[in-house]
């Protein structure tokens, strides 16, 4: 692991001196307002500008940002990975940031902050009070207490792992949709590249992810008995919950997963702590997911790709042994690979591909002809 402070220019070091505290503050009066007033309405009065809540400016600021990153490389329709970035943009990129684009404006900020805002009594700015689902950050939840989400965590999520390996990460998820983007941005890229964990035992620390997803199912099936009153345990849950508003939620998701881009790269969280990764992980081992990336035998020993991985995975390994080159392959038996194509674009050889899902052949997902 890098040390974070090195090589940091002055804008950035100015940058991070108030990055921490931002996040943190932000992160606090949205999800607990109650910490800093004594009564819902003075939420109403100190949080809600404009009319508006917390949620909808926290997710303004965080869809926008988002769309505004992926239009910007859409726009210039050259690729954003590495130093070659007068390189066309592949197809593959140009789908993928489209869909983090779309799904980020549509589902995650039209369709839940828009729609409804209009349709309210009293007008579009006129919100009120609503306190956070405190149980939806632990992603599986919904697969136990609704039958819409029962189909989309247990069934259709593994499909698309079934085809496509961890690719909900890069194209789809809206805390994906924030990493890919801030990755590409000069920023992000930087820290992606110098302080991404990818050392042998970061790697190992990858198990605590599981930790996380057994704690998620156990939360899970308690809330699932207590909902259809099988087994109640009130006390019980409302501890557990706490403990996860401060490990999972504050701790590890908004302190480490997002305040900690720039210490330790874009996926932290996506890699040592989301249970829905570990999940999908395991089922894409089991089930022998289609989902691999493949080295083609052209590689040069530039290593490019392995600095490119926002997972820590040592794509180069795969591809050459001392300078040359061999045909390895990794999917999601050996690696946590979210499908993001950050590898495959920078490689000036194109000695990478992804496998093609149907026929098992490959797929040329670079913007050059081969
Ligand atoms: S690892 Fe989890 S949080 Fe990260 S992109 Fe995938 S599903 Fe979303
Ligand atoms: S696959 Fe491409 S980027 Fe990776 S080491 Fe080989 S030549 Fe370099
Ligand atoms: S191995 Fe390549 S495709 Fe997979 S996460 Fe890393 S950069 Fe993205």
């Amino acid at each position: 692991m890098n040390t974070a402070t090195l090589g940091r220019s002055t804008f950035e070091k100015t940058f991070l001196i108030f990055f921490f505290p931002l996040v943190i503050g932000f992160y606090l009066i949205y999800k607990y307002p109650l910490l800093f007033v004594d009564s819902e309405q003075e939420v109403v009065q100190y949080f809600y500008w404009f009319g508006k809540s917390t949620s909808f400016w926290y997710s303004t600021v965080y869809s926008g940002l988002i769309v505004f990153i992926c239009a910007r490389v859409l726009l210039r329709g050259k690729t954003p990975y590495g130093k070659a970035k007068g390189k066309k943009l592949s197809t593959y990129q140009r789908n993928k940031f489209l869909s983090i684009l779309l799904s980020q404006a549509i589902l995650f900020y039209i369709l839940p902050f828009i729609i409804p805002g209009l349709k309210q009594d009293g007008g579009f700015f006129a919100d009120n009070y609503s306190p956070l689902n405190k149980n939806a950050y632990v992603y599986v939840y919904n697969g136990f207490t609704s039958i819409g989400g029962f189909v989309y965590i247990f069934v259709l999520v593994p499909l698309s792992v079934w085809f496509l390996g961890k690719r909900y990460c890069s194209w789809f998820c809206a805390c994906g949709n924030l990493a890919e983007a801030i990755g590409v941005t000069k920023l992000g890229s930087r820290w992606v590249e110098m302080y991404t964990p990818r050392s042998e035992n970061s790697r190992k620390l990858e198990v605590i992810q599981y930790f996380f997803l057994a704690a998620a199912i156990g939360f899970g099936i308690l809330l699932f008995l207590d909902t259809w009153k099988i087994f109640s345990a009130g006390s019980f849950l409302s501890a557990y919950r706490a403990s996860q508003d401060l490990v999972v939620d504050l701790i590890f998701g908004a302190l480490i997963g997002v305040g900690a881009y720039p210490i330790w790269g874009t996926r932290i969280w996506c890699r040592y702590g989301c249970p829905l990764a570990a999940g999908m992980r395991l089922y894409g081992k089991y089930t022998k997911s289609k989902f691999k990336v493949q080295a083609n035998g052209k590689c040069k020993g530039l290593n490019l790709c392995t600095t490119q991985c926002p997972m820590g995975i040592d794509v180069a390994s795969f591809a050459h042994k001392d300078g040359t080159p061999i045909s390895g392959s990794f999917n999601l038996d050996n690696s946590p690979c979210i499908g993001c194509g950050g590898c495959i674009d920078i490689c000036p050889v194109q000695a990478l591909e992804f496998g093609k899902i149907l026929s098992g052949e490959k797929i040329n997902t670079t913007g050059v002809c081969s």
